[in-house]
């Protein structure tokens, strides 16, 4: 069985095409660059729909498979950016209409983690999953991923980002980050918000800005202090979830995985309490198509479409409102 799975949650389109014996035969992306300023939802979406058919073509062109080969049709159906959802479902909706196949909306986040245990092999991991619009830790329990600890407000990644364009780094801002952190040598006091195993970043984002600004410090030495205050958050509420869950794997995934030191802290804690660390590769660890396709296809083989009249987008689709059927 073959699936084609659309991405278009955020600033990401992805389109990719994955078959049941877990080959991913193609994992098309293409990004959407602000010329200023964050990412604006409506330009976002433009640019999905622009690039749609291209990147559909492509993907089909590289897997070398016809339409008629394709078995299922994907979505990601939330969480995320309402036009930039909304231009991915319409899409999704076309292509299974004109090619008459069944349609699967899936949970985004929920996409990270199958991928995520597809791509490593874990089978039952605890899931740190970092990245510009979500900070979730996660596990599986009675049908359904339970969320243990997430962001109050703002993503771990999407701080990082806001920084680096404050500072005038590289977009998106955590390779820049990683980059001149590994040069900084004085760590400058900054508020480190944890409660119970959930985290919040806006304080952390504000104070770092402000240290910025007072024109005290290096910038290597606030990419530093910035890196290691909000990774030694999320080692906290991991290492708290991982104990209170026992989980025998510990996965990190979404695109801040690709951090060097978050990877060192996440197999550190793994270490301490006897649990196998996973890091996803980061083609399949940022939003990418082919975990859409993937999560879509495991979903359609236990018995899951998404019919038409409910295949409306919702932006706020939290992953533990999810039933989990084929885990059971
Ligand atoms: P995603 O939302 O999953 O597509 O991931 C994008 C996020 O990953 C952005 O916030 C990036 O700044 C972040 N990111 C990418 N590479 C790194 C890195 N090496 N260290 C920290 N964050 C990163
Ligand atoms: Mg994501």
């Amino acid at each position: 069985m073959i699936a084609l799975g659309v991405e278009s949650t955020a600033d990401n389109l992805g389109i990719g095409i994955v078959s049941s014996d877990k080959e991913v035969l193609a994992n098309i992306l293409d990004v959407h660059v602000p010329e200023e300023g964050g990412i604006h939802p409506r330009e976002a979406a433009r640019h999905h729909s622009d690039e749609m058919g291209n990147a559909v073509r492509r993907a089909l062109d590289t897997a070398e498979v016809s339409v008629d080969e394709i078995d299922i049709i994907a979505f990601a159906q939330g969480p995320g950016l309402g036009p930039c959802l909304r231009t991915g479902a319409t899409s999704a909706r076309a292509l299974a209409a004109y090619m008459r196949k069944p349609l699967v909306g899936v949970n985004h986040c929920v996409a990270h983690v199958e991928v995520g245990r597809m791509a490593t092999g874990a089978e039952d991991p605890l899931t740190l999953y970092v990245s510009g619009g979500n900070t979730i830790v996660s596990g599986y329990e009675s049908g359904r991923y339970r969320i243990f600890g997430e962001t109050l407000d703002i993503a771990v990644g999407n701080c990082l980002d806001s920084f680096a364009r404050e500072a005038g780094l590289e977009y998106p801002g955590g390779p820049d980050i990683e980059r001149k952190a590994a040069a900084g040598e004085n760590l400058i006091p900054l508020p480190y918000t944890v409660k119970g195993m959930d985290l919040s970043y806006s304080g952390l984002l504000t104070a770092i800005t402000a240290e910025l600004h007072s024109g005290r410090h290096t910038i290597e030495d606030l990419c530093y202090s910035l890196q290691e205050t909000a990774y030694a958050m999320l080692g906290e509420v991991t290492e708290r979830a991982l104990a209170h869950t026992g989980k025998p794997e510990l996965l990190l995934t979404g695109g801040v995985a690709a951090n060097k030191r978050l990877a060192g802290i996440v197999r550190d804690i793994a270490g301490d309490h006897g649990a196998e660390p996973h890091v996803v590769p980061i083609r399949l660890a940022a939003d990418n198509g082919a975990m859409i396709a993937w999560t879509g296809l495991i979903a359609y083989q236990a018995g899951h479409v998404t019919p038409l009249d409910a295949s409306h987008v919702n932006p706020s689709w939290r992953m533990d409102q999810v039933e989990i059927p084929w885990r059971e």
